[in-house]
This record gives structure tokens, sequence and C-alpha cells, in this order.
């Protein structure tokens, strides 16, 4: 039986705001399988704003997205069909699948998951990609020690509410930076920091004052613009500020603003260092079973803002941009 196939495919790089404009929805038939490869039936595709990145022109860490070709998303689905060795029908995957329905690939370019003791979409928030940004730049570039003060923007999103809960876990004090008062009492209530920042309500430099008397010791660094200037001005001798991402300038049409404090480095002898999860791809196996032991035993909580329909991918993807998630974004395909 013929399987058919949804896709989106980018048809022009966005100036400013990504919408639905940008792609082309394309339906076409699933072609047959050749030797070592399996089919995967896409059931989560991850949304995460460095597909904002991959659809500009130009040099970065990894390729852009090519005009035509499906767009490049994270996904976990099921294996439908296979004439791979390792696979077999029935497994759950994950893999750059992109946004589409079905996805035919070689069998190395997936992974296996369990699912026994976490969801599928978790595998692409806290023991994924973006629960590897949190544990890799927290520990590797912020490298925090007990006692410090480790604040953290973006703090109820993917990346960030799992960086203040391992702060936690360092027995670091964690101040988080959300957009709202519902995303600053869901991180200290439910996932225990120290204190949140509503960001479209306070003065965040005042703020900062109020919450890190001696300082802040790691700054993690989702969204640049404003709120790092404001935190570069509360930094504590020996500082480490770790360039995660810089989602308020994404959209930007003009050139990105820098920080215009920075020569409070200098005075505080501190260290600002730009971080790609994927320099640590090796040990993500070593993350994962860390970070599914915290899980497992209550101490890390994932959660997941799911959006379900295919056909809704152009504005799921937005949402990110309006701050419309709590937790990780992922956009629901199929049922199992
Ligand atoms: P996310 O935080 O789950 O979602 C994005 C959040 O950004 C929104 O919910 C919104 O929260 C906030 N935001 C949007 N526009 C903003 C603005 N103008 N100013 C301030 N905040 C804004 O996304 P994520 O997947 O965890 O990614 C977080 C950051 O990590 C991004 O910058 C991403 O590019 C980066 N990242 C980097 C790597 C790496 O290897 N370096 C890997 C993964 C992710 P509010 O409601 O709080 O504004």
């Amino acid at each position: 039986m013929e399987v058919v196939n949804h896709q989106f495919r980018l048809a022009a790089r966005p100036v400013g705001m990504v919408g639905s404009e940008h792609f082309d929805y394309v339906e076409e038939p699933v072609p047959d399988l050749k030797d070592g490869e399996v089919l995967v039936k896409v059931l989560y595709i991850s949304l995460d704003p460095a597909m904002r990145g991959w659809m500009n022109e130009g040099r970065s860490y990894i390729p852009p997205v090519a005009l035509g070709e499906v767009m490049r998303a994270g996904t976990v689905g099921r294996v439908v069909e296979s004439k791979g060795q390792k696979l077999a029908v029935g497994d759950h995957v994950s893999g750059w699948l992109g946004v589409q329905e079905y996805a035919v690939c070689e069998e190395n370019a997936v992974f296996k998951v369990n699912t026994d003791a976490v969801a599928l979409p978790t595998h692409l928030g806290a023991l994924g990609m973006p629960g590897m940004t949190a544990y890799f730049g927290l520990l590797e570039v912020g490298r925090p020690k007990q006692g410090e003060t480790v604040v953290v923007s973006g703090a109820a999103g993917a990346v960030g509410s799992v960086v203040g809960q391992i702060a936690k876990l360092k027995g670091c004090r964690a101040v988080g930076i959300a957009g709202g008062p519902e995303k600053c009492g869901w991180i200290v209530e439910e996932l225990g920091f120290d204190a949140a920042i509503d960001y479209k309500s306070e003065d965040v430099g005042a703020a900062l004052k109020q919450h890190c008397p001696a300082g802040v010791d790691v700054y993690f660094d989702n969204v640049g613009g404003e709120i790092l200037e404001a935190v570069l001005a509360r930094l504590a001798r020996g500082a480490r500020v770790v360039i995660c991402g810089a989602i308020s300038q994404y959209n930007n049409i003009d050139s990105m603003r820098g920080p215009s404090n920075y020569m409070s480095l200098l005075v505080n002898r501190a260290r600002m260092e730009g971080f790609v999860v994927m320099d640590y791809t090796a040990r993500y196996p070593e993350a994962s079973r860390e970070m599914a032991g915290w899980i497992a035993d209550g101490r890390l909580v994932a959660r997941e803002d799911v959006i379900e329909g295919f056909e809704r991918f152009p504005d799921a993807l937005a949402k990110l941009f309006r701050g419309e998630n709590v937790g990780k974004l992922v956009l629901k395909v199929a049922d199992e």
C-alpha cells in the first residue's frame, strides 16, 4: 500500500518574523526502502529557536537549510518498516528527520530511545538536545560551584528550565528571568528556583540587585539584548557568562545589537564564552543517563508544551518568538 507523506519545505528566507509564507506544504509518496534503510513514522517534531537561524543564508555552525529542502528539525517516531540489521518495526527512534510525517533514512541516521521510563516527547526536551544544552552549557562552560549564584534567562523554556534545576542540584542559588507571572510562578513553585524576575513588568537591573546581592557568578544567556546588558552590569568577580543563544535578536531586521556593558568583564575578571551543544555529541549518553536518573527520582521536572496537528507547524514555530510556550515546545504529528 502506498504511503503518502506530507512535508514542510523551505520556500523563502525570512526577513524579520518567520511565518507560513516561508514554507511550502508538499505531498508526495514515500519511496521504497533500500537495504540498510528504515521507514520512520514521525510522532513528534521539536520546535527550536535555532530553526530560525538555519533559515538564513550565510556561515554558521551548520549549513543553512537550502531552498526547496525539507525544513530541518529534530524528531522522534516509530519504525514502521525496516530493511536494516539493528532496528525493527515498533522501535522508537530519535533523529534529524525534518518537518515531515514520514522519513526514509539509513538506520544509522537515527538512534533508538527507551520509552519505558520517560514519555517519547521528553526525548526532544530534557533528554534531548535542549537538555544536553542545559547540562553541558552550564556544567562545562558555566562551571558553577556550590553556593554560587546562577542566573538564567528564558528560564521557563526548554533549556532555561533545566539549567535552573541543575544549578539547584549542584547546590547553587538559581534566579530565573522569564516573561509573565505564570512562567515566573512555575519556575519558583514547581521547579524550585530561588527567585524569578519578570522582565516584562520589572526593572531587571533593580531586581537583579535585590535577588543577587553578592553579584552573578554564572549567567546562562538564552536571550541576548537588553537582558544580557542588565546582567553584565551585576557580575561578580570571576563570573562566567555562557552565550547559549540570543532569541531576542533572531527576528531582527537590523543587525544584532551587542552588549554595551562588556567592560564589566574586565573590571570583574570575568569570562564570556560561546557554546554549541553539538560539540558534546559524543558525551550525550553520559548526560542522558544522569538526567534520566534525576527525572526518575523526581529531582528534575521535564515539561513539554504539546501543539497538536502537523499542518500547524509554521504558527507553532512562531510561538517560540511570541513567548507562548512553557517548557519544551513540540508538535504532535500522529498517535502511535
Ligand atoms: P525556549 O526557551 O523553550 O523558547 C523560547 C523562549 O524565549 C520563549 O518562550 C520566550 O520566553 C523567550 N523569548 C522569545 N522572545 C524573547 C525576547 N524578545 N526577549 C526575551 N525572551 C524572549 O527555547 P529553547 O529551545 O529553550 O532555546 C533557548 C535558547 O537556547 C535559544 O536562544 C536557543 O537558540 C538556544 N539554544 C542554543 C543551543 C546551543 O547549542 N548554543 C542549543 C539549543 C538552544 P519568555 O516568555 O520568557 O519571553
